[in-house]
């Protein structure tokens, strides 16, 4: 099942990052095209979150080339709810758009949280902060959704139902998804490009072929919620 490539989403040349005298993005080049899901591998320091903040344009002090059309979403490993607004509320915390209530209403009723929308953040599960936060990316409605380590702090089951989700969210909007993770099998099942981050730039590149279902559904876990 090819991803239905349409125009970049992302084009990024010679990108370069120091911190002091620390060069930890050294002339990366990368292009992300619609629709496509790229899974990130690096070791721990090589600069992933570095470059997705940069291509959330949250860091200004980056060198080099970075072209992002579109909206761009960011989905952290911690979700980052803000603890003393209701999960609805969080959902649209800067979002200027009229039709936010509504937004949220439909983000909040595709990760199944719509019975918490009243609820106090620090009152859900792991695996409900993380949907918040997906809801959160979703009502933004991104081309360019990016995913850093989303899944890391969830234990092995709600792990692989916040995975459907992700995939049942990008087969449903089609965002471009970079999603950042440690987990050479996470990659391999869920992207159809796996990209490794090294020495401050893509050192390596696959694109994953395999004659296998890319995103394997897991019928029988469906009905869990998390
Ligand atoms: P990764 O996400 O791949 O684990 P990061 O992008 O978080 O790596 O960090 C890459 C390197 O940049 C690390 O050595 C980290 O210490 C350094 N770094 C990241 N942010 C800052 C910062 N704000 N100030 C100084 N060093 C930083
Ligand atoms: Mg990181």
């Amino acid at each position: 099942m090819a991803a239905r490539l349409s125009q970049r989403v992302a084009g990024v040349r010679d990108l370069t990052r120091r911190f002091g005298d620390r060069v930890v993005l050294d002339g990366l080049d990368l292009d992300i095209e619609g629709g496509e899901f790229i899974a990130l591998l690096g070791r721990s320091g090589s600069g992933k979150s570095t470059l997705l903040r940069a291509l959330a344009g949250l860091d200004r002090d980056v060198e080099g080339r970075l072209e992002v059309t579109g909206s761009v979403a960011v989905a952290f490993q911690e979700p980052r709810l803000v603890p003393w607004k209701r999960v609805g509320s969080n959902i649209t915390l800067g979002l200027a758009v009229p039709d936010a209530g509504e937004r949220a209403r439909r983000a909040l009723a595709e990760v199944g949280l719509t019975e918490r929308a009243g609820a106090w953040p620090l009152t859900l599960s792991g695996g409900e902060a993380q949907r918040a936060s997906l809801a959160r990316a979703l009502v933004r409605e991104p081309e360019l959704l990016l995913l850093d380590e989303p899944f890391s702090a969830l234990d092995a089951l709600t792990r692989i139902t916040v995975h459907q989700l992700v995939v049942q969210l990008w087969t449903v909007h089609r965002p471009a998804v970079l999603l950042v993770t440690h987990d050479v099998d996470e990659a391999l099942l869920l992207a159809s490009r796996v990209l490794v981050l090294d020495g401050g730039r893509i050192a390596y590149e696959a694109a994953v072929t395999a004659a296998r279902p890319r995103h394997r559904d897991h019928p029988e876990l469906v009905s869990l919620r998390t």
